[in-house]
């Protein structure tokens, strides 16, 4: 074998290999971790998107529901505060009454910017109905008195 034979050989070995690592790397980018967060217990939980979302790490049955809905359909209880007018407080809390999907947050809390309650406010009043088409609502999660008169 001729100095230039050897030389493109080594070439396309170098070549070779590159292509064997990256698809080696794709590969395990296809591995998704996440950190579950149903109990304080918080394993690390690793899904295989290139297998039908299968699951590793979890102890229990809960993680994998978890981390399946994280990939596939995120959803967030949203939590904020609604301005109140004649009350005890200036603001009232209030949550989603179920998780919504992420990517409706946004719009979901643009809905609350223009929002006054009037005292009093019960806890558990509905604040915005059918959040984004939803059928998810806004409710207070605590009752505000009204301000006493002149006090
Ligand atoms: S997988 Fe189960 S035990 Fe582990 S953090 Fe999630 S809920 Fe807790």
């Amino acid at each position: 074998m001729t100095e230039t034979t050897e030389t493109t050989e080594l070439t396309k070995l170098t070549e070779l290999t590159k292509i064997t690592e990256l698809t080696e790397l794709t590969e395990l980018t296809k591995m998704t971790e996440l950190i579950c967060v149903v109990c304080p217990k918080g394993c690390r939980l690793r899904y295989d998107e290139a297998n039908g979302f299968a699951v590793s790490g979890n102890l229990c049955q809960r993680g994998e529901e978890y981390g399946r809905a994280e990939l596939q359909n995120p959803t967030r209880v949203i939590t904020s505060t609604v301005r109140v007018a004649g009350g005890t407080h200036s603001r009232c809390p209030v949550k989603t009454e179920r998780p919504i999907p992420k990517d409706k947050i946004m719009d979901a809390m643009r809905l609350l910017g223009g929002l006054w309650l009037t005292a009093p406010v019960p806890e558990g009043h509905t604040v915005v109905e059918d959040i984004c088409g939803t059928g998810i609502c806004f409710i207070t999660t605590r009752g505000i008195a009204p301000a006493e008169e002149g006090g």
